[in-house]
């Protein structure tokens, strides 16, 4: 029986909606302001490479991407997927897509930020207003309103080290880009996603890898956050808990079904009373809670429910790729 393929899809929002941003100036009463401590468990091996060599008892491997002697997956790269997967579920303009193609709907043709001299003057889509973006005029950055750490691997670092084969064609920098977009037969642009499944690893170079049940953890740090913004951001990461959670796919390989993992808040750090006088507080309770009655309409909360479903590691985790006539191994 011919299985399916280690991707799927996910179709695009057509329509932007956009808010004056509100800026790190000053923390509104309003808003929301803290850090969430974030753990991140591999349920499979994890392939976040340099592409240096290390020597590997006798022999030489491609290496993981290391600082000061620890394993780590960059807090850019978990904020691009936490991004991708927010644009999914919410009214965002979605930087790749209009970049690549010309057929999204008028109003998402244009950036935020485009036309705008002003800075405070911008309106601007929730991802853009959380992720950040890039001022045309300017040429800087407007910074978003989040900030991701570095996530370190916990524990002994050689218990978690080794050494894998990966099929040469999903090796890193052939496999840059996480997810892709693609239009349909209708011209609709979807998200092109990875599935999982169980690590193909019968042939290709060798690189160092993170073991399954390695964990690494790091900080999310936002401020001027809404309640359905931060519940976004939860929801994103897959760290929604009950019908909402879902496993992610991180670092590279993953058509090969590498960089399945689980993410998950374990405290969350409100700045708010007794050390700012006038914020409002709010618990780990309030996040799941918001993250559980997010979406305005039947639109996104389908959208949320596509990418739910897409990502459910122990439904797939037992998928491979098909063998051809030859016996070869490939999708
Ligand atoms: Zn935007």
């Amino acid at each position: 029986m011919k299985k399916p393929k280690p991707y799927g899809f996910v179709p695009f929002n057509d329509r932007v909606e956009r808010e004056q941003i509100v800026g790190r100036e000053e923390l509104r009463a309003d808003r929301c302001h803290g850090k969430l401590s974030i753990v991140i468990t591999a349920l499979t091996p994890l392939l976040v490479a340099t592409g240096r060599l290390e020597r590997v008892g006798d022999k030489l491997v491609k290496g993981l991407t290391m600082r000061n002697g620890v394993p780590v997956i960059a807090g850019s790269t978990l904020k691009g997927m936490s991004r991708a997967h927010a644009e999914a579920m919410s009214y965002s303009c979605n930087l790749y897509g209009r970049v690549n193609y010309g057929k999204l709907a008028e109003v998402n043709k244009y950036p935020c930020n485009d036309q705008v001299k002003i800075p405070s003057n911008v309106r601007a889509c929730v991802a853009c207003r959380v992720y950040g973006y890039t001022m045309k005029q300017k040429q800087n950055v407007a910074k978003g309103l989040v900030d991701f750490t570095d996530f370190a691997l916990e524990g002994e670092v050689g218990q978690f080290v080794t050494v894998s084969k990966i099929p040469s064609l999903y090796a890193p920098l052939r496999d840059a880009k996480a997810l892709h977009y693609y239009q349909n037969d209708e011209d609709y642009l979807q998200k092109k996603m990875y599935r999982h499944g169980k690590p193909q690893t019968h042939t290709g170079a060798e690189y160092q890898v993170v073991e399954a049940g390695a964990v690494f953890s790091g900080d999310l740090t936002f401020q001027n956050l809404t309640r359905d913004e931060l519940a976004l951001l939860v929801l994103s990461l897959g760290a929604a808990q009950g019908e909402r959670k879902f496993q992610c796919k991180l670092g590279y390989a993953k058509p090969a079904f590498f960089g399945s993992v689980q993410i998950e808040v374990k405290e969350v750090v409100p700045y708010a009373r007794p050390f700012l006088s006038n914020v409002r507080s709010f618990s780990k309770e309030d996040l799941f809670s918001w993250a559980e009655s997010y979406g305005q309409d039947e639109f996104l909360r389908e959208q949320i429910r596509r990418v739910v479903d897409h990502y459910q590691y122990d439904r797939d985790k037992h998928n491979e790729w098909n063998r051809d006539r030859t016996g070869m191994k490939s999708y």
